[in-house]
């Protein structure tokens, strides 16, 4: 499958058509950017991390149940994907406090939820990606009830899978962000990635931030990170 036009370019991935109107490649970069685009950075092969493990975490979801965009890995930074349209929503879902929560409630980092949460976001650059509550959603038609309840369910499932296979790995998933797209028959699948980018991994006997908070943070041994936890993944079966 080659790669026609460029249809796009966003902060980490860039989105070339294909001959067939249903297929586009997605190549990732190793550019890094936190605050919504104020920090900007390059963090070393984390293209290729990104594109590798996303590529082996969506086939795991899709073995559970869960649909995805995932067609083909082509290359070490490139992968085939179905086109969708994107639902304007980031899907945040969380196990232990961390991130925006702590900073919006003033409450300790670290604590593990009873059971997980699943919170969304207005894909909106211009206003910061601010929170939104499902009526918000309802009112301004981005998705329907019906789809809502869709992407909870695989939300919590990819968080029962994902929580299951990075615990065999010696890893705490903490939280992390997931994007869904609308294929041609309306149906909805997970699009975007899983990475270190838009994941929160611990290691479990230590604690140390194994994803871009050590970027965001400015922790250091940022690429030191980010091949650990590809090594990790590499690890099980
Ligand atoms: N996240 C993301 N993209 C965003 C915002 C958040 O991938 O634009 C991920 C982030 O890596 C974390 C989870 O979503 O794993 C929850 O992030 P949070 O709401 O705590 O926001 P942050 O602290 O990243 O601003």
């Amino acid at each position: 499958m080659d790669r026609r036009e460029q249809l796009y370019e966003g902060k980490a991935k860039k989105v070339f058509a294909t001959d067939d109107p249903e297929l586009l490649i997605v190549s990732y970069k190793d550019d890094a950017t936190a605050f919504n685009g104020k920090k900007r950075g390059t963090i070393a092969g984390k293209g290729i991390i990104n594109n590798r493990m996303s590529n082996h975490l969506m086939q795991r979801l899709e073995k559970a149940g869960v649909p995805t965009h995932f067609v083909r890995e082509l290359s070490g930074r490139e992968t085939l994907v179905k086109r969708v349209r994107i639902v304007p929503l980031e899907v945040i879902v969380r196990n232990i406090s961390a991130g925006s929560f702590c900073k919006r409630y003033g409450f300790p980092e670290g604590v593990r939820f009873g059971e997980p949460t699943v919170e969304y976001s207005y894909k909106n650059d211009a206003l910061d990606d601010p929170l939104i509550c499902v009526p918000h959603i309802l009112a301004m038609q981005l998705a329907t009830r019906e789809e809502i309840a869709t992407i909870e369910r695989y939300a919590l499932t990819a968080d029962r899978e994902l929580s299951a296979f990075w615990a065999a790995r010696g890893v705490t998933l903490v939280d992390f962000k997931l994007e869904f797209g609308r294929l041609p028959d309306g149906s909805i699948v997970l699009a975007d990635e899983i990475s270190p980018d838009t994941c929160r991994l611990w290691d479990t006997a230590t604690g140390k931030k194994l994803d871009k908070d050590r970027f965001r943070q400015d922790l250091g041994g940022v690429e030191d990170a980010y091949a650990e936890i590809m090594g990790r993944l590499m690890s099980g079966s």
